[in-house]
């Protein structure tokens, strides 16, 4: 069997890695030129965009953002899962928010804005502490602009003057004083069956995600009831395919969806060592339409993105229960270069594990790292 990703990161390589034991063969498209690659080494496979479309049992997304034409061809093979409309909602926040209306799912209080002077009006209805959004191609926290009072709107409106808003709207939100952040990672076979892992908690540093804890501490069974009907809410309506992740702020005890990535997601990595099924497996399961595996989570676990840098010491590998995902990438500021997995019987256990890794890792490119380890270890 097979499948052709589109976009050749490492959603794609760890797709691969996960589907090569069930003799499902990965293939990625470079979407910057059309070329067909290995996932893993990214050499050019011998092979037209076209061959590999027809010769796939499936086709589907590591990302959001593949250029149109290409979705659109993808869509006439009929074997592009997700949808191509539910790819576009997480490529959209504009669609994003009207698909979470339409399904009356809660979110974060928002206006759309097409003219740079419609911000005084958002600045009524939303108060002055606002999270200014693209409405596309934004990512780890690009694309966003933050308003923290009324004093910094003369700067922020010249700072967005040269926007074509009405290409690209602006979706404008109210600034949350949330408790944390959540995600459910769920996955959806074509005849409607549905699986979901265990709540994550993210912890972000400057817009972008450092830390997950899976499952989450302190889950309530209606916190979790509530995330799954949305899950359901949201995936049954779409009739999708395939593995969705919904991001959520927690406010109180009411959840409000931020974003939905239609596709396998950094918080759900955890589940390559804390799952039986991971959710690349789960995905690929989906979308070849093998039974959907298990989801539960078999030990309390935590995922370190390791970001801009790769000189730290592999032998934070001697710590138990600790596994290195590395992606191959030159180093940039800022970028994903892999991450770590740990697993442990106990979320005391994963604080001290979490403390440890600090000795073997610049904890400057790990903001996040000393106060979750405290926070975990404050837990018998
Ligand atoms: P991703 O990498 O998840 O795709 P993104 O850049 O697309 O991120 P968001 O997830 O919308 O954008 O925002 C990034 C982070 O910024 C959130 O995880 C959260 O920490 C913070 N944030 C976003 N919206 C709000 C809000 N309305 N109020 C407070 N914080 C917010
Ligand atoms: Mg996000």
């Amino acid at each position: 069997m097979r499948v052709l990703v589109y976009g050749a990161g490492q959603l794609a390589q760890m797709m691969y890695l996960e589907g090569a034991p069930l003799g499902i063969e990965v293939q990625a498209v470079n979407v910057k030129d059309d070329s067909v690659v290995h996932p893993v080494s990214k050499r050019p496979l011998e092979q037209s965009l076209v061959q590999a479309i027809e010769s796939a049992d499936a086709l589907t997304v590591e990302f959001e953002h593949v250029p149109e034409r290409l979705l659109e061809q993808a869509a006439k093979s009929d074997k592009l899962m997700p949808s191509m409309d539910a790819i576009m909602v997480g490529a959209d926040r504009v669609r994003e928010k009207h698909l979470l209306e339409k399904f009356e799912v809660a979110n974060c209080p928002y206006q759309i804005v097409t003219q740079i002077d419609q911000l005084d009006a958002c600045i009524e209805a939303l108060g002055d502490k606002l999270i200014i959004k693209a409405s596309r191609d934004g990512y780890d926290g690009y694309g966003q602009w933050r308003l923290k009072s009324v004093d910094e709107l003369q700067a922020i409106k010249q700072e967005l003057a040269g926007l074509d808003l009405e290409t690209v709207p602006l979706v404008v939100e109210k600034m949350l004083n949330f408790e944390r952040e959540l995600s459910l990672i769920g996955v959806r076979s074509k005849k409607g069956e549905i699986k979901i892992y265990p709540l994550a908690e993210n912890l972000h540093h400057k817009g972008q995600l450092h830390v997950s804890v899976a499952p989450a501490t302190q889950l309530s069974e209606p916190l979790v009831e509530q995330a799954e009907t949305i899950f359901r809410t949201l995936a049954d309506g779409m009739n999708y395919v395939g593995v969705l992740a919904v991001e959520m702020f927690q406010c109180q005890d009411k959840l409000l969806v931020n974003e939905l990535a239609p596709r396998v997601h950094n918080s759900g990595h955890w589940s390559l060592s804390g799952a039986h099924t991971s959710q690349f497996e789960n995905h690929l399961r989906a979308l070849v339409g093998l039974p959907l595996g298990d989801t539960a989570a078999i030990l309390p676990s935590a995922m370190v993105n390791v970001i801009g840098c790769s000189a730290f010491s592999r032998d934070l590998l001697s710590i138990p229960g600790c596994d290195l995902h590395w992606y191959g990438k030159s180093v940039r500021e800022k970028r994903k270069m892999g991450h770590i997995n740990l697993t442990a019987t106990s979320y005391h256990e994963l604080g001290d594990k979490l403390h440890k890794l600090m000795s073997y890792v610049p904890t400057e490119y790990f903001p996040e790292l000393e106060k979750e380890a405290y926070r975990l270890r404050s837990y018998k």
